[in-house]
């Protein structure tokens, strides 16, 4: 993989390495990006999904390696983390300069207000310790409420010259000190930014290694994705109530309420045509946002105080006037032209929503990524049914890759068979498990398809065995959080086997409860997997409820799918197979954490088994040995058991 990474580098090609757990992925290339870095005086971005991956890097690796090279590259190499603005405090902010209005709720509730002044003090008192100033270091943490009151986005910040406290700021040290490092660490959020914003936010680099990069294509959509809602017009209309003429403002608050009343009233769900009203109201919102930013005016000469009054209307107050734009722009081109998507939502204690979200982000990371420097992409799962191309496609890069064996290295392939995209390779470096001897898949292939109300009286049964046979050890990934907790009650009555379940605890510390009791089950919704690393007798069992296709209803996906078919395509393998696939093996990753694991993964859906596309979702799970034999997989969880020396 080094060599791999190396040669990319060198040559300009992009290059996407499958590395399974315990490859040492993040050393293979760490080592040739820390060289081409120094040697070419350059710097070298990699970019993560997960905190946890960054602490990694930033606390452990690269410290590592910048000993170990500093011979062989003739200095330390130095290394840098840069996140959003927003993940840093604003200590302009935070010293009372336009400090935030009350939101309505609190107006009512003097407990939710002073409870909301405590922490901002206790904000106010780390940042007066905190080296970083940066959110994932204040333990325990503070409510996103209380964090938006005392940091900014990049719109809203004053900017350094202009800000009294400019000179001490966080985000502004970090952006220094990211300048003169060879390798800066950062997060695919900021990553997209950098390449969606004219302005950049990163150092100026050429070359970026994608770490996590399964996750890519959802962080790069979730930062281009827009949405409009009352509470979000009605805080640029209070923001803007400080700085303009109340009249002014009073109109964006009015179009805000008009716009709640219709979002209200509709159906939630993705929307092709845009209905009349909604049309009206989103155009009473455009004009409304577009009277206050004309009203606050350019930069003047003005005390902080208004200038920092002035730049928090702004930022909001040009954002809801781009997405009421871009929401009615995008129902102006024909339906299969529309490089957008807009659904609307209604969650739970939130205002009802509108939102937008690009069809696809393949041709922006193709011009703006892949067309402008040098990206390596990484992760234990990238290889789809055995190819990379599902991903590929999904970057914007030309399909018709295999992914390599590691014995057959990338360097001197042919050039992929769709030669007018940017030129890359694959390589599947492997992994150290030998997954025939150390797992089994058993797919449940006698159980009833899932059904809609909750999960089947013969899974329930099925799951009860297995994990009476495992003696716990059990790891349950369900489609729905409701699932989850019919899995967890019920087991609670049959077995006297602890069982956790997400969202009774912080997930950290039901993974640690879990950990440390190899009788224990840990249940919950498949996104629980990015928590768990548990090697060990504490971890013998994987099971998943069904195929984690997205839901039929899910806005973005099936428009993706249909667009898809539009174009001649598969679109149910291509969009909701490709997902299922790489959860699926997300999941089925959990099992095996170190060499000497050895466990089962147990699939309840039968289609998996049984369904047409079951073979290409199969392909993209690791070569464990298969069985569709209940009491033979009970009997090797029962023998698994009895010699961890518990059962
Ligand atoms: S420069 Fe920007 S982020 Fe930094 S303290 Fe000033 S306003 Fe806040």
């Amino acid at each position: 993989m080094a060599e791999a990474v190396r040669h990319s580098i060198d040559s300009g090609e992009h290059l996407a390495v499958q590395a399974g757990t315990g490859t040492g992925k993040s050393l293979a290339y760490l080592v040739p990006a820390l060289r081409h870095a120094v040697a070419e005086g350059a710097t070298v971005v990699i970019s993560t999904a997960t905190i946890a991956l960054q602490t990694q890097l930033v606390e452990r690796d690269l410290p590592r390696l910048a000993t170990a090279l500093s011979g062989a590259l003739g200095r330390a190499p130095t290394f840098a983390i840069l996140k959003g603005r927003r993940n840093y405090v604003c200590l302009n902010r935070l010293h009372g300069n336009a400090p935030e209005e009350p939101e309505t709720s609190e107006l009512f509730d003097p407990f939710a207000a002073s409870a909301l002044e405590r922490q901002v003090k206790r904000v106010r008192e780390w940042s007066s310790e905190t080296e970083t100033g940066d959110r994932d270091d204040l333990v325990p943490g503070v409510s996103d409420q209380v964090w938006r009151r005392v940091s900014v986005t990049a719109k809203e910040c004053l900017g350094a010259h202009r800000c009294p406290v400019g000179a001490d700021c966080f985000a502004e040290r970090a952006r220094g000190e990211a300048g003169r490092a060879d390798v800066v660490v950062t997060n695919h959020a900021l990553l997209a930014i950098d390449a969606l914003d004219d302005r950049p936010v990163l150092p100026e680099h050429d070359v970026v290694v994608v770490d996590e990069a399964h996750e890519l294509v959802d962080r790069v959509t979730s930062a281009s994705t827009g949405e409009l809602s009352a509470s979000a017009i009605k805080l640029a209309a209070r923001r803007c109530g400080r700085a303009v003429d109340q009249e002014i403002a009073d109109r964006l608050d009015e179009a805000g309420d008009g716009l709640e009343l219709i979002l209200t009233d509709a159906r939630p769900g993705r929307l092709d045509e845009l209905p009349r009203d909604l049309s009206g109201a989103l155009s009473s919102v455009r004009d409304a946002a577009a009277a206050c930013t004309t009203a606050l005016g350019a930069e003047r000469r003005e005390d902080t105080e208004e200038g920092t009054a002035r730049k928090l209307a702004l930022a909001v107050t040009e954002e809801v006037h781009d997405t009421a734009v871009r929401l009615i722009d995008t129902f102006g081109e024909e339906v299969g032209e529309r490089r957008d998507v807009v659904w609307t939502t209604a969650e739970p204690n939130r205002a009802p929503t509108i939102r937008i979200a690009p069809l696809g982000v393949g041709g922006l990371l193709r011009e703006r990524l892949f067309g402008q420097r040098t990206t390596v992409l990484t992760s234990a799962t990238l290889a789809l049914g055995g190819s990379f191309d599902p991903l590929a496609q999904q970057w914007g890069l030309p399909p018709r890759q295999q992914a390599q064996p590691a014995a057959d290295m990338a360097l001197d392939k042919e050039p992929p068979a769709d030669s007018t995209g940017p030129k890359w390779s694959g390589l599947d470096v492997g992994s150290p498990f030998e997954y025939q001897r150390s797992g089994i898949l058993y797919l449940a292939r006698h159980l009833p398809k899932p059904g809609r109300d909750g999960l089947p009286a013969e899974y329930l049964d099925e799951l009860t065995e297995l994990v009476r046979a495992a003696g716990g050890r059990t790891l349950g990934l369900f489609s729905s959080m409701r699932a989850a907790r019919q899995a967890s009650e019920q087991l609670r009555e049959r077995l006297d086997t602890p069982v956790f379940c997400q969202g009774e605890d912080t997930t950290s510390l039901l993974v640690s409860s879990f950990a440390e009791d190899p009788r224990a089950c840990l249940f919950g919704t498949l996104s629980l997997w990015q928590g768990v690393d548990v090697p060990g007798e504490s971890l013998q069992l994987v099971v998943m409820d069904r195929i984690p296709f997205p839901r039929p209803d899910d806005p973005l996906a099936s428009a993706r799918q249909q667009a898809v078919d539009a174009r001649g395509g598969n679109g149910f393998l291509s969009v909701a197979g490709t997902h299922a696939a790489l959860l699926l093996s997300q999941g089925a990753g959990r099992l095996l954490r170190s060499t000497h694991d050895r466990g089962v993964i147990a699939v309840l859906d039968p289609r998996l088994a049984t369904a047409k596309y079951s073979g290409f979702l199969r392909a993209s799970l690791p070569p464990f040995w298969t069985t569709y034999d209940p009491e033979l997989v009970r009997g090797a969880l029962r023998r698994l058991d009895t010699s961890a020396g518990t059962g």
